[in-house]
């Protein structure tokens, strides 16, 4: 039986996930690498019930070392050797509209985009090459983070600047498309109608944030734009900023663009603000008696709740809100927060049903149905690949 590999790789880390193929898909193990490049990196896996298997401390000054040990210790794990082929996020690809195998001109495509994102682009070439180098004909599967957003409407990818830019590729793009991609799927699985015929608003919040507007399937804005450091505050990602601010501090402060670069992506944002954490958890821990932690979280939940009236315009109204990823899965604070004042929209909270992360957590009454459903950018990745091969069948 053929078996594919995930690979996610975000700035610091490498989150992986073997699966059978087969319909379902049947995740076998999964772990990450994480703290790559700091002191303490370490690799945890994890079996099929989600029970911790190991977690061993490595050596891993950056990704290419990293995938190496990876490969290492995959080598030596039930069910690599009938690995088919390995599927990767890759969070920008341009006006690729559908995930594709790795060649050399791909590869060379990506690394001209590395200006793009220079926190993750970099690293997630530096695993696809780490896997060419060890296995030349393992195909090997780009599954872009910026696709599901391709068909945005021409106004909500124009940045207003000099034209000649739009030409050079200075647009809104968009991100997290595969988390999106694969709530659209559960949301059809689910039955709601929307996913094919509706308007829906999706959040993804997570230590990344950002919001799509969904009309019959198909992506019509989103709060990220250029890079995924726009849209929504996050936990150290600033968000919008006024564009005049740059050269203010580059006055007033001295602040150079690489400085600059480092703060709104590693500085700002939940722990900017609160000065302690960048953790949702830990904020709201603290809000009672700390006031920066107090105006961290009301600032997120101020801007989500905009982005979603914002998108409510956009979709002229709203049928289906999906709250997903680490705060929205998991913390009914903070989607009570981010809901209240929306009953014009027709949005009603089951207050009982949001304590329990219900999957549906609106009232009956009300006309919006809100759900919370858990991503699963792997999965995602997983299928693509699936349906690549021709093994699994297509959405
Ligand atoms: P990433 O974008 O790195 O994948 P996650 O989706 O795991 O991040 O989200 C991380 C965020 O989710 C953190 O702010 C964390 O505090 C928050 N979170 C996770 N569990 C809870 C919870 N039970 N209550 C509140 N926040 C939570």
């Amino acid at each position: 039986m053929q078996s594919v590999l995930t690979i996610n790789g975000g700035s610091s880390s490498v989150k992986f996930a073997l699966y059978l193929v087969g319909e379902p898909l049947q995740r076998t193990l999964y772990g990450k690498i994480d703290r790559i490049g700091l002191s303490g990196t370490n690799l945890t896996s994890n079996d099929s019930t989600g029970n911790q298997r190991e977690s061993r401390s490595i050596a891993a000054s950056d990704h290419h070392s990293a995938a190496k040990v990876l490969i290492d210790w995959l080598v030596k794990q039930d069910g690599f050797a009938s690995v088919a082929a390995v599927g990767h996020r890759v969070v920008h690809g341009m006006k690729h509209l559908q995930p594709e195998f790795v060649t050399q001109d791909l590869l060379d495509e990506l690394r001209h985009l590395r200006p793009y994102d220079p926190d993750h682009l970099p690293r997630e070439i530096e695993l696809i090459e780490a896997f060419r180098q060890r296995y030349p004909k393992l195909p090997q599967l780009a599954c872009f983070d910026t696709a599901f957003h391709q068909s945005m409407p021409r106004v909500a990818k124009l940045l207003p600047l000099p034209r000649r830019f739009d030409a050079k590729g200075v647009q809104r793009y968009g991100f997290h498309g595969l988390s999106y991609a694969y709530l659209m799927e559960e949301l059809a699985r689910l039955g709601d109608p929307a996913a094919t015929t509706g308007s829906v608003i999706l959040a993804h919040l997570g230590n990344g944030a950002s919001l799509a507007a969904v009309r019959e399937g198909r992506s019509i804005d989103t709060s990220m734009g250029f890079t995924p450091t726009a849209g929504l505050v996050m936990s150290t990602r600033s968000g919008d900023l006024d564009p005049g601010l740059a050269p203010y501090l580059a006055r007033t402060e001295q602040i150079t663009s690489k400085q600059f670069y480092e703060m709104v992506n590693h500085e700002s944002g939940l722990l900017g603000v609160s000065e302690t954490s960048s953790d949702m958890r830990d904020l709201l821990a603290r809000e009672a008696d700390d006031v920066r932690a107090a105006e961290a979280v009301e600032l997120f939940c101020y801007q989500a709740k905009k982005w979603i009236g914002a998108f409510a315009a956009a979709l002229g109204g709203l049928d289906t809100l999906v709250f997903s990823a680490g705060i929205g899965e998991n913390c009914p604070a903070i989607r009570a927060r981010i809901c209240d004042g929306l009953g014009f929209l027709g949005l009603r909270l089951d207050k009982a049903q949001n304590a329990r992360n219900a999957p549906l957590i609106s009232k009956d009454t009300g006309r919006v149905a809100v759900r919370v459903i858990r991503t699963d950018e792997e999965l995602m990745i997983a299928r693509s690949v699936g349906r690549a091969l021709g093994a699994a069948p297509a959405a």
